[in-house]
């Protein structure tokens, strides 16, 4: 496995280790790890948590230096492990661990197999990766997700005739009986399937049941753990977003949809 891109943000569940020998190559040294960390927090480069200010440069002693204000922020600033003095590396192979183990982790366990001094230290990790554990899988949509795309922003090209970038954005909204519980957004570059994929993985759990029309982005779905079902919408001629069932119950109109599948 490759890592996809030296920056951007590592991908959930692809940009990450699966085995003991993938995880050494990935985190050999304390430099990837910090390369790791500074991809998560700041894919497009990193900007000052003081005053928002771009760019700016490394210090000797590892730090990014604001060019606007100077201020001085290191990688794990308001992360899980701001201030430790143990290394990164031993951080990451105990998460690697932790997430590892189906039948869960013991404080003497995570102790023994990372050689810690301290009990009391294994323990305290412990509690931190699961309190970091809890959001993620949590966020996730889950049950029955319909997602679909549709674009925004190009209102204004009708009224004075200008083209204008519009983004695609694209939605994932829970079926919850015949309302819509929990949604997700983002902007894509494209309605690709490298597009559409990754998004779907970052915010649907595996497992869940994933409707979408019958666009072709959408097909490798079912070889990443989802149970896909499309609907031919594009047959009816009709815009995918115009027609898709519980998105336009919410948004649009109160009227009954008739798929022509
Ligand atoms: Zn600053």
């Amino acid at each position: 496995m490759v890592v996809s891109e030296k920056s951007g943000h590592p991908v959930g569940s692809k940009d990450y280790p699966r085995t003991l020998v993938e995880f050494d190559e990935w985190f050999a040294s304390e430099a990837a790890c910090e390369d790791f960390l500074r991809r998560l927090r700041w894919p497009e480069g990193f900007y000052c948590p003081g005053c928002g200010a771009a760019g700016g440069w490394k210090t000797s002693r590892g730090l990014f230096r604001c060019p606007s204000c100077a201020r001085q922020t290191s990688v794990t600033a308001g992360t899980l492990f701001e201030g430790t003095r143990k290394p990164l590396r031993l951080w990451f192979q105990a998460i690697w661990y932790f997430t590892n183990q189906k039948h869960g982790v013991s404080a003497l366990g995570l102790q023994r197999i990372l050689g810690l001094g301290s009990y009391q230290t294994a323990w305290v990790w412990l509690h931190k990766f699961r309190r970091a554990m809890v959001r993620p899988g949590r966020d996730l949509l889950s049950g029955e997700v319909e997602v679909d795309e549709t674009f925004l922003g190009g209102a204004d090209s009708d009224i004075d005739g200008r083209e204008t970038d519009r983004s695609l954005i694209a939605i994932a909204a829970e079926i919850r009986g015949r309302g819509i519980g929990r949604i997700r957004m983002a902007r894509l570059d494209d309605a690709s399937a490298d597009s559409l994929i990754p998004f779907i993985k970052s915010t649907v759990s595996e497992g869940a049941l994933v409707r979408t029309d019958g666009w072709a982005g959408y097909l490798p779905l079912s070889r990443h753990g989802y149970r896909h079902r499309p609907t031919s919408l594009r047959a009816t001629g009709l815009p995918a977003h115009v027609v898709m069932p519980g998105m336009e119950d919410s948004v649009l109109s109160s009227e009954p949809c008739t798929n022509a599948a």
